[in-house]
């Protein structure tokens, strides 16, 4: 129940449960401080305690699930030994797919990072492997290590993991490491020596949400784990409110760092509105898009929709993770056509108006092959953020079967009339054209910002995201560019 309901139900204004000391002072002397407790920060301060030094995090949520941490379903840009995909290459799709608008220092040292750090985190208890053998004989699997890959089955670079399981294992060790964790404890403002803007950063002050107690913190360095600003909420009635998915980030990091003097750059891109805001939340519905490629989409007369290519040749399920013929692989979310994946046909909304397709549309699982219909509706649905919950187990238990029933699709035409993720994403430079989140804090090849003792992590970079981006701890110690090696044996 929540205050609102309780309140509502009792007519009664319920007692605050926690002791309120707004005169309370509490001063913790650290080596490192992290400010926010999701992967980023949590891997930070794995890896700081791991070197012997005092690391205290603090997370105005509770870290175990905080941030990302209700889960994800891929884990991008990995080259390993199954694949011919370079670091390199994870940093030119993205740059060509953003036009020179992307993070390729942060993104290069995470795909240098990556398959370590996946293995790594595989140790601390997640699960990314079909060790149950679920996808025994899939196109996507590899029969030997168990790996399950989305998106270019032949390329391999692309993880498919069950990502519920992975904030608890990380929030885990970092208790194992002796990070000392302050949960529901918000950042309010870096210290700075002489508390001058653009002076060197000392420490944070911090609030607990709860008693309104008052935190100092003096730290050696600080880390910048706040993430970007991601929460926006529409004053409307008539849609959900909430056009960015974590809701807990509402920009107050950003605003800490802005207040400091720290440089941040691309601050004027804004992110494409994620459902829901106009439109129904798309991993709940039927669709194409993201977890759920490559869903087979059919009319209300179950006729078929066909995935093209981007040369438009019409693609059949079994070849919709494959790249075309000439192209090197396929990533993400690409839409250059160098890299882009077959998807719905560009004119798909005059076809319907012609005649051609009858809506609404469907997403029929039922009718792919087995292991496409148990890995969308299983694993992706089932691991991908905040679906679990209100999507597979809620609709399962409405009576959903993914082998006998079939999803409306609401997103391929929800731009019309009101911009869609999709649509919004085809807007121009100031939308998506910047990677990731767009907008934050500049950072060097060590994680530096402009401020001395201040570093910054995971979707606090400029241009980041992804979970494999927020969990590298850039160990890089060889040459940008250098060939083989594994960063932490160099190290
Ligand atoms: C629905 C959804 C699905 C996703 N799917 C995928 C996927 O499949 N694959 C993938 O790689 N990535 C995915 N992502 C992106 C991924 O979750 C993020 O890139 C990742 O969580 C970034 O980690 P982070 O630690 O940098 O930031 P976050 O996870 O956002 O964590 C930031 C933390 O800082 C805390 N915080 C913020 N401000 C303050 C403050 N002032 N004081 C104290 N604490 C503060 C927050 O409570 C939060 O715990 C998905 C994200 C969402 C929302």
């Amino acid at each position: 129940m929540n205050w609102e309901d309780a309140v509502t139900r009792t007519g009664q204004v319920i007692e605050w449960p926690y002791p309120v000391r707004y005169d309370k002072q509490n001063d913790i002397d650290a080596d490192v401080v992290v400010l926010g407790g999701g992967p980023g920060g949590c891997m930070a301060a794995i890896s700081a305690a791991k070197k012997g030094l005092k690391v205290a995090l603090l997370d105005k949520a509770y870290p175990k699930r905080s941030g990302g941490g209700s889960g994800f379903d891929h884990w991008l840009n990995t080259p390993n030994p199954a694949s011919k995909v370079t670091p390199e290459d994870c940093v030119e799709w993205e740059r060509v797919t953003f036009k020179g608008y992307s993070n390729s220092l942060s993104r290069y040292i995470a795909a240098r990072e990556a398959y370590d750090t996946l293995l790594e985190i595989e140790k601390m208890g997640a699960k990314i492997r079909d060790i149950d053998d679920t996808f025994k004989g899939a196109p996507f699997r590899d029969e030997k290590t168990k790996f399950v890959f989305c998106y270019d089955y032949e390329n391999r670079f692309q993880f498919r993991v069950w990502g519920g399981t992975f904030k608890p294992a990380i929030f885990n060790e970092c208790l194992q490491q002796g990070v000392q964790v302050f949960d529901r404890v918000v950042a309010t403002s870096l210290l700075t020596e002489g508390g001058k803007q653009g002076a060197r950063v000392v420490g944070a002050t911090a609030i607990n949400v709860r008693t309104g107690e008052f935190y100092v913190f003096r730290a050696k360095a600080v880390i910048n784990a706040m993430s970007c600003h991601q929460g926006s909420w529409r004053f409307s009635t008539e849609s959900i409110g909430l056009d960015m998915f974590k809701p807990n980030i509402t920009g107050d990091g950003p605003a800490i760092m802005w207040r400091a003097g720290v440089e941040l750059a691309q601050m004027e891109r804004s992110r494409a509105a994620m459902p829901p805001g106009y439109e129904y939340p798309s991993y709940g519905t039927g669709n194409w898009w993201n977890t759920w490629h490559p869903a087979t989409i059919v009319d209300a007369n179950g006729k078929e929709v066909p995935y093209v290519d981007s040369e438009g040749n019409v693609v059949p399920v079994e070849r919709r993770c494959l790249p075309r013929p000439g192209q090197k692989f396929i990533a993400e979310r690409s839409r250059d056509p160098l890299y882009a994946k077959p998807t719905m046909p560009a004119d798909l909304a005059d076809r319907i108006r012609k005649g051609e397709f009858v809506l609404p549309l469907y997403a029929d699982l039922a009718g792919m092959p087995w292991y496409e219909r148990d890995v969308i509706w299983g694993l992706m649905v089932g691991n991908e953020g905040r679906t679990k919950i209100p999507v597979l187990v809620n609709y399962e238990a409405a009576g959903f079967n993914s082998h006998r029933d079939m999803l409306q699709n609401y997103f391929t035409l929800s731009g019309e009339p009101y911009p869609s993720m999709d649509s919004t994403m085809a807007l121009g430079p100031y939308r998506m054209e910047a990677f990731g989140n767009g907008g934050e804090v500049v950072v060097d090849w060590d994680l530096r910002t402009n401020l001395e003792g201040l570093y910054a992590v995971g979707d606090a970079i400029l241009a980041g995201n992804y979970w494999y981006h927020a969990c590298a701890r850039f160990e890089f110690v060889g040459q940008p560019g250098q060939e083989g090696g594994r960063i932490r044996d160099e190290a």
